[in-house]
């Protein structure tokens, strides 16, 4: 089974790319914006301490996001690939994450950078934020211009350390995601390995 990291600016299509890919192999997706989502929507402890910097579009603390994705993968089915989406977003966590993963035996086998042009994601941002409303779900307190901003520039300062650290290892796989949504799950699909 193939292990996949998702790296990609808010808008780039890696949760519809990734629900696709737990269809049709049965990988297990971990988010770790909808983690911290739910956890802030329960109240938890680990809720309550990362909200002002989610609703801020700033990064939660390393610790509290590598302990949500070292208790998912460790609770998954013997030999079940997984997706990290939106997980790492610094070189601490890839580095955590590579000791955490050769721990479990489990190592990465792909790094998908989904690329996409920053008129195109201003584009899907706007309309998912158009189709959530219209059917009456709770637009993501996140998903406003000032933040969405903040949090395009982050993606960009991760993506900036994470592609040559991924790249070195020979693990970064660059897919065109403005390219039609079937077509980056070809892409996709053809890497991943039974
Ligand atoms: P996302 O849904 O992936 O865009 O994440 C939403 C928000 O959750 C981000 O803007 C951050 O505040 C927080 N977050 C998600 N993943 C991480 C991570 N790996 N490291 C730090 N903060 C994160």
């Amino acid at each position: 089974m193939s292990n996949f990291v998702f790296l990609g600016p808010p808008g780039a299509g890696k949760g519809t790319q990734a629900e696709r890919l737990i269809l049709a192999h049965g990988l297990l997706h971990i988010s770790t914006g909808d983690l911290l989502r739910s956890a802030i929507r329960e109240e938890t402890p680990l809720g309550k301490e990362a909200k002002a910097a989610v609703d801020a579009g700033l990064l939660v603390p390393d610790e509290l996001v590598i302990g949500l994705v070292e208790e998912r993968l460790t609770a998954r089915k013997e030999n079940q690939g997984f997706i990290l989406d939106g997980f790492p977003r610094t070189l601490e966590q890839a580095k955590v994450l590579d000791a955490m993963l050769a721990k479990m035996g489990s190592p990465l086998d792909h790094v998908i950078l989904f690329d996409i042009s920053a008129a195109l994601l201003e584009q899907q941002i706007e309309a998912r934020a158009r189709q959530s409303d219209e059917a009456g779900l709770q637009v993501r307190s996140d998903d406003n211009p000032a933040v969405l901003k903040r949090r395009i520039g982050e993606y960009a300062r991760a993506t900036a350390a994470l592609s040559p650290y991924y790249e070195e290892k020979g693990l970064l796989r660059n897919v065109d995601a403005s390219a039609d949504i079937e077509q980056v799950t070809l892409q996709i699909g053809a890497l991943v390995t039974r």
